[in-house]
């Protein structure tokens, strides 16, 4: 009876063991960081995906994306408008800030935009820099901006996001670049509630809003490539798209995402979450297309890339008409 009962203390205690171990290495499994010993230069040895061949982010070069307008049609988006049957919980993951979407009517979702299939909203989140100059995690012909944001979608073939994640054609993410301008009263929405969710794993739950407030008004022009996710585990489950059009965002609103959350936990030194953007990985054998000619590049791009796309076609269009009316009059040639 005696060892009986020594045996089954072993084994309960080799469980609760197993279980502890088991914990401890989750968490250190998730501890990934942007900089020194566990940054982006070794995730690939915790995660070996992150040394994967068709790696994201990449640097965009304008003169050599493929123009395919064909395939690259415009997205459709389903229920970005909607702000019913949706829940939206605002976290801190100690990485960024995070929106997470519990919809319990028809999904919110997107097809069309040269995709296969339905893919359906799970979250979005930021990635931003200490300073202006940097924070996106993609380039655009070496021009960095102050922010990216990523809306992550799932193929509805599969049954939930986990499912999805690394497989193939599992995720859809949309890639908005922000530049510094006016104040953009749509953001808030989520800025406001930072001071609820100051450290590492706390969240809150905020009132629902429409997801399309948030989107420039131009969606037609975005590149496209296949690469992974940005983080460990880095799997190469991603159809990206990086939409031309920018968003404005106010340095003051910017400043909140650098300063008001942190990445550890309470009680534990205060570390701001920020330069959470993985650099550029190497393009490899892939070819990046877009839906159609690039109109802007950083040259063009700066505080308003709307304005001056319309001065340099205006700009175009003005010299074509003069040239015109100069071969009219027979002034030159
Ligand atoms: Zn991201």
């Amino acid at each position: 009876m005696k060892i009986s009962f020594c045996k089954k203390m072993f084994y309960v205690i080799t469980v609760v063991l197993f279980v502890c171990l088991d914990d401890t290495y989750g968490s250190a499994g998730n501890l990934w960081t942007y900089d020194g010993e566990k940054g982006p230069d070794n995730w690939h040895l915790d995660y070996p995906h992150c040394g994967g061949v068709s790696q994201s982010p990449i640097s965009i070069k304008t003169d050599e994306a493929i123009v395919d307008s064909a395939w690259l049609v415009p997205f459709i988006l389903k229920g970005y408008d909607t702000m019913q049957n949706l829940t939206m919980k605002l976290a801190n993951n100690g990485h960024t800030v995070q929106v997470d979407l519990t919809v319990t009517g028809d999904p919110v979702s997107i097809t069309g935009g040269g995709l296969t299939n339905v893919y359906i909203v799970q979250q979005f989140h930021f990635h931003w820099g200490k300073e202006d100059k940097r924070g996106s995690e993609h380039d655009i012909d070496g021009k960095y901006f102050p922010m990216e944001m990523h809306i992550v979608h799932y193929n509805s073939k599969y049954k939930n996001f986990t499912e999805a994640l690394n497989k193939d054609d599992g995720l859809a993410v949309l890639g908005f670049l922000f530049e510094v301008g006016k104040y953009n009263l749509h953001f808030d929405r989520i800025i406001k509630h930072f001071s609820e969710i100051p450290y590492k794993d706390e969240h809150t739950d905020i009132e629902t809003f429409a997801m399309r407030d948030l989107l420039p008004e131009n969606l037609d022009g975005y590149y496209r490539y296949h690469g992974s996710l940005t983080t460990p585990p880095c799997y190469e489950s991603v159809t990206w798209s990086i939409f031309y059009q920018t968003i404005e965002i106010s340095e003051y609103q910017l400043d909140q995402f650098r300063h008001t959350v942190h990445e550890n936990y309470i009680n534990e030194t205060i570390r701001d979450i920020s330069d959470d953007y993985r650099p550029p990985q190497c393009l490899n054998h892939r070819k990046i297309h877009c839906s159609k000619p690039v109109v802007l590049n950083s040259k063009t791009t700066n505080r308003n890339g709307r304005t001056s796309a319309s001065a340099t076609l205006v700009s175009v269009t003005a010299i074509t008409s003069l040239i015109f009316l100069m071969k009219l009059f027979r002034i030159v040639f």
